[in-house]
C-alpha cells in the first residue's frame, strides 16, 4: 500500500527519536534489574498470606527504582487502572480534604469514585465521605490553567489538598500532559501550597518519555499493567508508586488496616510481571511508532488527528482521529478488529460498557483480554465521532493493520 509506504518515508526522524527513547528506557530498566539482583527464584509463586514473598517484594522495589521514587505497590490483585486510581483517591482523601482536578473531569470510570455521578450501587464516593471537590477545566489552549490552580491553592484548606492530574488524553480532544509541563506545574502548585499532595493518573504514559511524573515531583502515580508497564506480557494487575508514606496509606486501603502490603499471594508466579516490565520500553516504542504512522496516514487522507504526525510531542500512546460520522468510525474499529491475531473474525458493536457515559465500541483482538497495550481502538459513540487508537506489540502489526484499515475505508 503506497499510502503507508509514503507515510513511513516521511517519518524517519520520528522513528529515530522513538528508537533513541527505547534505548534510554531499556537501559534504565536493565540497570534496575541488575541493582535489585533479580534471580529466577523471584519468579516463584506463593500461597496463603505470603509473608515475606520475595518475588512480590522485589517487584515492588524494582518498580520504585524504575519510576524514580521511594516505594511501589505492584499487584495482580489490583484489577485495573481504575482500581489503582480509586485506591489512591480513597486512600489520600479523608473527611475534610480538598480534591482539586487540574485536567478537567477525570477519566470516565473514576466519576463514581469522585462522586461526579452517583454510584448505582450506593457506594459512597470520596465527596460523600466529606471531601470538597474542585474541578478546573483546561484553558483555551487545552493546557492546565496554572493561574487559576495557584489562586485556588493559595486559599489554604484546613484538611489539605490533593491535586489531581491526568497525563493521558482520555476521551478528550486534547494533548497529553508532557513531563516538562508536569515538572513546571508541580513546581508551581508546590510553591502555592507546599503541603499539597500531587496525584497523577499515569495510565498510557509509562515509557513514552525518558522521565516519569515521579521523577519530576509527583507524590503518587498509578497505572494499569495491561497497558504500558506490563509490556504486553503481564496478564493482569495495577501499580501505585511514589512517596513511601503515601504508598503505605494506599496499601492499607488495598488490603486492611494493620496488614497492608505484607500479605497477598500469587500462586502462578511473577515471571510475566518481571518479563513484561523488561519488555515494556520496547513495546511502548512499537506502539508509539504505530500511533505516529496512523497519524501520518489519516493526515494524508484529510482527517483531523491529535497529536499531529511530525510536529507534536507525545506523552501517551494514544492517537485520536476525528471521523465526523458514525459509519467510518465503526468501519475503522471493525478493520482494527479484523487485523487482530485473536478474535479477528468478531465484529465489534457499540454497547453500554460499565463505567462509561456513552455507548462505547471497543476493538481489541488481544491475547490478554482488553489489553490496550496490544493494538486496539475504542470510541464513545458521540459527536464528532473520534476514534482512539493505541497499542501494538510490534510495529509491523500496526503497519499491516493500517493497510487493512485503508482498504476498508477507501472501499
Ligand atoms: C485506561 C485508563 C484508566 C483506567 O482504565 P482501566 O480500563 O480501568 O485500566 C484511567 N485513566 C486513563 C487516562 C486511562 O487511559
Amino acid at each position: 500500500m503506497t499510502l503507508v509506504a509514503e507515510a513511513e518515508n516521511r517519518l524517519s526522524v520520528q522513528f529515530r527519536a522513538i528508537e533513541k527513547l527505547q534505548l534510554h528506557n531499556q537501559a534504565k530498566v536493565l540497570s534496575a534489574f541488575r541493582a535489585h539482583r533479580v534471580e529466577g527464584r523471584h519468579f516463584a509463586g506463593s500461597t496463603g498470606y505470603a509473608y515475606g514473598d520475595i518475588g512480590r517484594d522485589t517487584l515492588d522495589a524494582l518498580y520504585a527504582t524504575v519510576l524514580g521514587c521511594e516505594a511501589a505497590l505492584v499487584r495482580p490483585h489490583i484489577v485495573s487502572g481504575t482500581h489503582a486510581l480509586s485506591l489512591c483517591l480513597y486512600g489520600l482523601c479523608r473527611r475534610g480534604t480538598r480534591l482539586l482536578s487540574l485536567t478537567g473531569t477525570p477519566y470516565d470510570t473514576l466519576m463514581a469514585t469522585v462522586g461526579i455521578h452517583p454510584d448505582e450501587n450506593g457506594i459512597e464516593s470520596v465527596m460523600e465521605n466529606g471531601v470538597t471537590y474542585v474541578e478546573l477545566p483546561l484553558n483555551a489552549d487545552r493546557q492546565v490553567d496554572l493561574d487559576a490552580a495557584c489562586a485556588v491553592l493559595r486559599q489554604r484548606h484546613d484538611g489539605g489538598t490533593v491535586v489531581y492530574l491526568q497525563r493521558s488524553r482520555g476521551y478528550d480532544w486534547r494533548p497529553s500532559l508532557g513531563i516538562a509541563d508536569l515538572e513546571s506545574i508541580i513546581a508551581a502548585v508546590k510553591q502555592a501550597d507546599p503541603e499539597c499532595v500531587v496525584l497523577v493518573d499515569n495510565c498510557y504514559g509509562e515509557f513514552t518519555e525518558e522521565r516519569e511524573p515521579t521523577d519530576v515531583g509527583a507524590d503518587l502515580i498509578a497505572g494499569s499493567l495491561i497497558k504500558n508497564p506490563g509490556g504486553g506480557i503481564a496478564p493482569t494487575g495495577g501499580y501505585i508508586a511514589g512517596r513511601k508514606h503515601l504508598v503505605e496509606r494506599v496499601q492499607y486501603r488495598m488490603t486492611a488496616p494493620g496488614i497492608g502490603a505484607e500479605v497477598g499471594s500469587w500462586p502462578s508466579g511473577y515471571q510475566s510481571f518481571y518479563q513484561g516490565l523488561f519488555l515494556a520500553p520496547h513495546t511502548v516504542g512499537e506502539s508509539l511508532k504505530g500511533a505516529v504512522l496512523a497519524a501520518a496516514v489519516f493526515e494524508a487522507l484529510g482527517y483531523p488527528v491529535m497529536p499531529a504526525a511530525t510536529t507534536a510531542a507525545r506523552s501517551d500512546i494514544t492517537q485520536s482521529i476525528e471521523f465526523g460520522a458514525q459509519e467510518p468510525l465503526l468501519r475503522f474499529c471493525r478493520a482494527i478488529q479484523a487485523a487482530s491475531p485473536v478474535d479477528g473474525h468478531v465484529v465489534p458493536e457499540p454497547w453500554p460498557m460499565p463505567g462509561y457515559q456513552h455507548d462505547v465500541v471497543m476493538a481489541a483482538g488481544t491475547f490478554v483480554q482488553g489489553a490496550s497495550i496490544e493494538l486496539s481502538a475504542d470510541a464513545p459513540i458521540k459527536q464528532p465521532y473520534i476514534g482512539y487508537l493505541q497499542g501494538g506489540l510490534t510495529y509491523q502489526h500496526c503497519a499491516l493493520a493500517m493497510m487493512m484499515v485503508l482498504t476498508e475505508l477507501l472501499k
